[in-house]
């Protein structure tokens, strides 16, 4: 930024108030961060927020969009800094408590993420979001007295035994596992980069397996044991606190077939679909048409329970490779 504006002696008006140059300048790169954390440049709206907090250290939705970047940059302890400084100064910013609530979500704190979501319900009762966060608790809710979340050790070396009976596993008959992609096209906010990344995390998946399991892609659902399919619509999902919903039907002998559908849009405005995140919902959608009923406690895992503020690549964890291989060895 360089200083070719007006003299320091001019006196800057916001809302008819005097206001420093300073505050002035910090106040025009905040509202230039705005459109770079919706596209996903992080990096440069880190830098203008990085400035605008020196300039003007007021400003509390200057530490909101900073903590919302370093969230999703993974620089958690640093953003929860941030976002706790922010609602200190400006508890009635409806934003820091859905970053916070979804940051202490992706860290695996359920209970500080189930507390802030509840705070920002009673505070906000009729803001847009409101609905959707009111689903995201229930379903909070439903994975601690699910048992889901228990006392495990989530450093165990796989987690079959954390996720217990809800793993089920396709018969060796079954391979290699039949797969049929619906089409995304005409579904709202589809893009065809995101069927490349579904059909990636499936070989992810299968490479991890070391010949365990197979995919055969077929040309039509009746041919299929797996229909994947795309959706703008996160109401017909059980569970909305989760991007996409996998249905698994099963025998004795193991599982017969399954649906995976997956959101073309985001959970919440804040966490945009990116490829980096809807990487991490496939690969995680695709852990649970293998057989991973359930979800862990390690946030490092795919089959972590919650979406992740960071829109870091992830990739599947060792504990993720060495259950498929138990499951299926
Ligand atoms: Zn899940």
């Amino acid at each position: 930024m360089t200083s070719a504006g007006p003299a320091l002696a001019e006196t800057y008006y916001l809302d008819g108030k005097p206001i420093s140059q300073n505050y002035y300048q910090a106040a025009k790169l905040l509202n230039e961060s705005v459109p770079l954390l919706q596209s996903n440049r992080n990096q440069e709206a880190l830098e203008k927020l990085t400035t605008a907090s020196q300039l003007a250290p007021e400003i509390p939705e200057v530490h909101n969009n900073m903590g919302l970047v370093l969230a999703k940059l993974g620089r958690n302890a640093e953003a929860l800094q941030e976002l706790e400084k922010a609602k200190a100064m400006k508890p009635d910013l409806a934003a820091t408590w859905v970053t916070l609530g979804g940051l202490y979500q992706s860290q695996g704190r359920i209970q500080d993420a189930i507390a802030t979501y509840s705070e920002f319900l009673k505070r906000f009762p009729s803001h847009s979001e409101a609905n959707k966060i009111q689903s995201l608790v229930n379903g909070l809710k439903r994975e601690v007295n699910s048992g889901f979340i228990r006392k495990v050790d989530p450093n165990a070396t796989d987690y079959l035994g954390e996720l217990g009976n809800s793993v089920k596993r396709w018969p060796p008959e079954k391979m290699p596992i039949k797969i049929y992609f619906k089409s995304g096209h005409g579904v709202p906010a589809f893009k065809p980069i995101y069927q490349q990344i579904l059909e990636e995390s499936v070989a992810t998946w299968e490479q991890a397996s070391q010949g365990a399991i197979s995919f055969q892609r077929v040309d039509s659902p009746q041919k299929a044991d797996i229909v994947c399919s795309w959706t703008n619509d996160p109401s017909t999902f059980s569970n909305r606190a989760e991007a996409g919903e996998t249905i698994l039907y099963a025998n004795q002998k193991g599982v017969v077939k399954g649906t995976v559908t997956i959101l073309t849009v985001p959970l919440m405005v804040e966490l945009p679909v990116t490829e980096a995140r809807l990487r991490q919902i496939c690969l995680h959608e695709i852990g649970h048409a293998l057989g991973f009923g359930g979800h862990t406690s390690n946030p490092d895992d795919v089959m972590f329970y919650s979406l992740q503020v960071s829109d870091q690549i992830k990739n599947l964890s060792a504990r993720d490779i060495n259950s498929l291989r138990q499951l299926y060895k």
